[in-house]
């Protein structure tokens, strides 16, 4: 298969722990500015598959490119985040005892130190780039409290922008809604959509009705491989997805 024009191309990518097949000759293609939602049951390798993008596991077998040309397995996790693959982990990570608004001049300018940060004077470009990400992180309203402050959901945004203040091309977010409320969920589906306007964004998710708002291309992994690709009618319908997942 031919990697040019892709964001993400993985291509029979396998990796054992202590002789199990985590991933077992994985294939998936993320195409720039599409978003693509992982599902599938506890152990089918969707963390494995994030650690080998990140470059925080490295597979046995087969090849791993970003934008189509640079190939992972040969950069540490460093190279790889500066190369504008974001991750978003399942638990928010925010600095709790500094506001909104410093949160993300921490994430946009990444200085030394806290202190650095707090003697910095943000540059008109950086308050706009900031304004902005407020926006996209419904967060603007809130911008001058402190991050401890926020909801559960609030600090998943507020982490989501810390990650846009990077400019990722590649977002990678693990269980986005988890102990979400369902407004939060239904908030999220859309501020993923219109991040995914101009990046690339990978979703695993466990939330079916949080994957039929996102309404975006769904694979499900089972085993370390490809189970079922498609929307998420047509995945959701496969007998195989449903035995395995689905109707569990
Ligand atoms: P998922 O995220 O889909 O639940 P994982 O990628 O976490 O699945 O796990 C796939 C399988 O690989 C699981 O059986 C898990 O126990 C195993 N595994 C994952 N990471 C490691 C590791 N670092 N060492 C040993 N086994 C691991």
């Amino acid at each position: 298969t031919d990697k040019s024009g892709t964001m993400l191309y993985l291509n029979g990518v396998s990796v054992s722990f202590d002789g199990f097949k985590a991933l077992n000759h994985l294939s998936i293609i993320v195409h720039p500015g599409e978003m693509l939602a992982i599902i599938g049951p506890n152990g089918a390798g969707k963390t494995t598959m994030m650690d080998i993008i990140t470059g925080k596991t490295r597979p046995d077998d087969g090849e791993v490119y970003f934008d189509g040309r640079t190939d992972l397995t040969k950069l540490d996790e460093a190279q790889i985040a500066n190369l504008g693959i974001g991750r978003k982990f399942q638990k928010p990570t925010v600095f709790e005892s500094h506001t909104i608004w410093d949160n993300l001049v921490l994430a946009l300018k990444r200085p030394r130190s806290v202190l650095a940060a707090l003697l910095y004077s943000e540059s008109p470009e950086d308050k706009a780039r900031i304004e902005e990400i407020l926006e996209t992180v419904r967060l603007t309203a809130r911008k001058d409290e402190l991050a401890a402050d926020l909801s559960h959901g609030q600090k998943q945004w507020l982490e989501i922008g810390m990650l846009l203040a990077q400019d990722p091309k590649l977002l990678l977010v693990d269980e986005p809604v988890a102990g979400m409320t369902d407004a939060e969920t239904v908030e999220t589906a859309k501020l993923l959509k219109q991040i995914a306007r101009t990046r690339s964004v990978v979703v695993v998710e466990h939330d079916m009705s949080f994957v039929r708002e996102l309404g975006t291309r769904v694979t499900c992994l089972a085993e370390g491989s490809v189970l079922a690709e498609g929307s998420l009618d047509q995945v959701s319908a496969n007998p195989i997805v449903i035995e395995r997942y689905l109707g569990r």
